[in-house]
């Protein structure tokens, strides 16, 4: 019997190529009148070009986001917001730029109007990330959560086909542990399934033409799906293990993401038939491992830890910290288990559970 609980976010989403020219109104919309721009240094054009667009109604510009949010770079961007007396920022970027806009609106009142340019999907969850002495802290809260998301294709289409795979592949992820994760409910498990549907349909396409608006389009609705998933319910096995693996390893995030996801999920599958049958469902494949590993394989991301620079004398330590901490996951979390997992990923096999 149906039993749940579901607290919606409350977000606005304008969706739409070419919805950026909205900026200046949305902006409007949220009552603010001096609007701090950030960006990572790579995307400092970008940002400079929204400042232009914003004219009056820009306070500055800091282009100093970088992956996980170091505090010396959160404590220098609230300053700057402080200085400028800025009342509303405005993230243009992945992730990480994302998560800077979230260190600034945790320590004030400042709403966030987010542009995201990658698949990561942060801009839809109420999850925040500092790093501080080599380690990563996580948490919730409200108040993180931007206001308004303007979701436009065009500007996906400068991210290199590679980026969006992996991207890509890290979005699907979210999408695939909300199917079965502790909090699972009928609407997110129906907003998961079409948001792997989107992506597995639109990623091909993006990487054989990255500038084709259609697929860029399918790609990013697919995002923003799996940035609802992720924001709505806890996640599981797999994240844990990309948490684990590139906070000690520093591996990279979105390519990790793309390694880890078919072998996860083959662990995981014996105990949440349901979910695999629905993400299978939604590749257009028999299995929902085997259709995970032939994506990624077909995008071109790396299948294997080894090839992100993993050594095999690091898969004992990874295994080991992966269940010092116990977590939720369908299938219990043993420390054989974890080990074989990680075995099949280093050497990136066609998962065979
Ligand atoms: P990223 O934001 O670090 O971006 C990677 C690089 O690509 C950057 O140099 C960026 O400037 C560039 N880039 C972004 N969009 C581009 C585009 N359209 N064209 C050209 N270059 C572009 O990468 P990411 O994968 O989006 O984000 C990763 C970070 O986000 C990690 O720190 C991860 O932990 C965090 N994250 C947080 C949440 C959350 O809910 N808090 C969710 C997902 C990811």
């Amino acid at each position: 019997m149906l039993a749940f609980q579901y607290d919606m976010l409350p977000s606005r989403v304008v969706f739409g190529a070419g919805c950026l020219d909205k900026l200046p109104e949305e902006i409007e919309r949220l009552g603010a009148t001096r609007a701090l721009v950030l960006s990572t240094p790579e995307q400092h054009k970008e940002a400079q070009q929204l400042v232009d667009r914003l004219g009056t109604r820009a306070a500055g510009l800091f282009d100093q986001a970088v992956m996980h949010v170091p505090i010396e770079i959160a404590r220098q961007a609230r300053e700057h917001a402080k200085a400028l007396g800025a009342d509303c920022c405005v993230s243009i970027g992945g992730g990480s730029t994302t998560g800077l806009a979230k260190a600034i609106a945790l320590v004030s009142p400042l709403p966030i109007l987010a542009i995201p340019t990658t698949y990561a999907g942060s801009e839809m969850t109420p999850i925040w990330g500092i790093t501080e002495g080599g380690l990563k802290k996580t948490g919730r809260d409200p108040r993180v959560l931007p206001k308004t998301v303007l979701y436009d294709p065009a500007l996906t289409i400068s991210m290199p086909p590679m980026l969006s795979a992996s991207s890509g592949m890290n979005s699907i992820a979210h999408c695939v542990e909300a199917l079965y994760s502790k909090d699972a409910n009928p609407i997110v498990s129906m907003i998961a399934e079409e948001g792997i549907r989107a992506l597995a349909a639109g990623l091909p396409m993006v990487v054989k033409e990255p500038a084709n608006l259609e697929a860029r389009s399918e790609a990013l609705y697919g995002a923003w799906l799996s940035g609802v998933s992720l924001g709505a319910v806890g996640m599981a096995l797999h994240h844990k293990l990309c948490h684990t693996l590139g906070g000690i390893f520093n591996l990279p995030h979105a390519e990790t993401h793309a390694v880890i996801l078919p072998h996860a999920t083959a662990y995981t599958a014996p105990a949440a038939p349901e979910a695999m049958s629905r993400i299978a469902r939604a590749l257009g494949a028999p299995c929902a491992a085997h259709g995970l590993y032939d994506l990624a394989a077909s995008l071109g991301t790396p299948l294997s830890l080894a090839a992100l620079g993993l050594k095999a004398t690091d898969l004992d330590k990874a295994a080991d910290i992966a269940v010092q901490s116990p977590y939720y996951n369908p299938r219990p979390i043993t420390r054989d288990g974890i080990r074989a997992v990680l075995e099949d990923a280093f050497e990136g096999r066609r998962p065979n559970r």
